[in-house]
């Protein structure tokens, strides 16, 4: 596992340097590295996803830990280091944007992963998440570094201004828990906000939807409006219907979308899809 000394002599030793447009802050801290393997609960019947391996500190024990490991990193500036660490081990590797990554890209077709584990790139945290669960609805767990202001978003409280879709759609996931606080010290080089560890984990709930994604988001467009003015914006329900539907849930038309809790969304959804009477 990786210290900060081997952080440096990694770079050293790969003519390297971190990005900060890519949002490059490498782990360097292995306590914080062991924890966040074991939140993952890796097996050999587990296959795994990591989004941005970076200089691969989660990586090397991780494609030893699971079953079936697959990494997109954007940058192709670590593909020695990250053959050696991954495609050595039996992992693949992809080079790709994720936010531009398609079923295409994958290397086999079926590839579904149990698990998806990121320490997510600062600049990206929302549109990452977002479509991991779009992508990967099936998904059973999700582990994530993420910094101070995606943090506060996705525990959000309803009729706070943070309160929006990552509260909503995470919340719809799975049971979510803040497991850890990570120091800028634990990384190289050292970020200015606090990080934490979270971890969403899929329990018994009905399975994840990924269509109600475009649903929240859209309730969420016109935030000074009426989630009635939101969601008739996007042109797919009428406003009689979803006034119909917001009555079903005991709901006024005057109420906006931060006020509803995440479940109101879920139900309001399957009425207005002719799931639910
Ligand atoms: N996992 C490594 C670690 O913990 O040390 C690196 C984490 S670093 C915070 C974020 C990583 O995501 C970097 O390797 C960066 O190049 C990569 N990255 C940034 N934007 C990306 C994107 N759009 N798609 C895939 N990877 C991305």
């Amino acid at each position: 596992m990786m210290n900060k000394q081997q952080v440096l002599s990694i770079l050293e030793e790969y003519g390297l340097q971190a990005k900060k447009s890519l949002g490059q802050n490498f782990l360097c801290n292995e306590d914080v590295i062991g924890e966040i393997l074991d939140l993952a609960e890796l097996r050999n019947d587990v296959t795994c996803l990591e989004i941005g391996p970076g200089l691969g500190a989660l990586s090397e024990e991780a494609v030893l830990r699971a079953g079936n490991y697959l990494a997109v990193e954007i940058d192709t500036r670590f593909e020695k280091r990250l053959s050696e660490v991954i495609r050595n081990h039996g992992g693949q590797l992809v080079f790709k944007d994720y936010l531009a990554f398609g079923k295409e890209d994958l290397p086999d077709p079926s590839f579904t992963p149990d698990v998806i584990l990121s320490n997510l790139p600062y600049y990206v945290m929302t549109p990452i998440m977002i479509k991991v669960m779009k992508d990967f609805s099936s998904t059973k767990r999700m582990v994530f570094m993420v910094e101070e202001d995606a943090l506060e978003r996705i525990f959000a409280k309803p009729k706070t201004k943070q309160y929006g879709p990552l509260s909503v759609l995470t919340d719809l996931f799975g049971k979510k828990e803040k497991c850890l606080n990570v120091d800028g010290g634990s990384f190289y080089p050292a970020p200015n906000t606090v990080s934490s560890v979270i971890r969403i984990k899929k329990g018994s709930e009905e399975p994840f939807d990924p269509e109600i994604i475009g649903f929240v988001e859209c309730a969420f467009s016109l935030r000074r409006k009426t989630l009635v003015n939101s969601l008739s914006s996007g042109g797919k329900y009428s406003k009689e219907s979803i006034v119909s539907a917001l009555s079903a849930i005991g709901r006024k038309e005057t109420v906006r979308s931060e006020e509803l809790q995440p479940k109101e969304f879920l139900d309001l959804y399957e009425i207005l899809q002719g799931k639910k009477g």
